[in-house]
């Protein structure tokens, strides 16, 4: 039994190593990719399980979309996401909020994200042709 405990604490550990390396945010199939090489015996049910649980502790973030997106970085930022490929940067400028407005609707502002949609340079590229 303590064999097994042992191989589930490192199979943790590697998959909360991958969201925080891959910085283009990835997706659960992505990350499904990149721990398979690595832990073949790793179900997309455990996957999904273990994403969830680092969520609910705050160790990475969930980035709701079309795709659902895992963020290694919980730090305060933004995102610019494309829509035809579904690529997240990160956005590291301040973005005004029109406090004036919030406060007259009664809400004192914990804090906010923005999901700022666009076309990436490469679709953009793609799409000159
Ligand atoms: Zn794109
Ligand atoms: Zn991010």
């Amino acid at each position: 039994m303590k064999s097994v405990n042992l191989k589930e604490t490192r199979q943790r550990k590697y998959i909360l190593e991958q969201v925080r390396k891959l910085s283009s945010h990835p997706t659960a199939e992505d990350l499904y990719f990149a721990i398979n090489k690595k832990f073949p015996a790793v179900s997309k049910a455990t996957l999904y399980r273990n994403l969830d649980n680092f969520c609910k502790k705050g160790l990475i973030k969930r980035i709701e979309g079309k795709y659902q997106r895992f963020d290694g970085n919980v730090k305060p930022h933004n995102h610019i996401k494309c829509v035809y490929c579904g690529r997240v940067d990160d956005i590291f400028f301040d973005i005004e909020i029109n406090s004036k407005k919030l406060k007259k609707l009664g809400y004192k502002i914990e804090d906010f994200a923005v999901a700022i949609n666009g076309i990436c340079p490469k679709c953009a590229k793609n799409k000159v042709k």
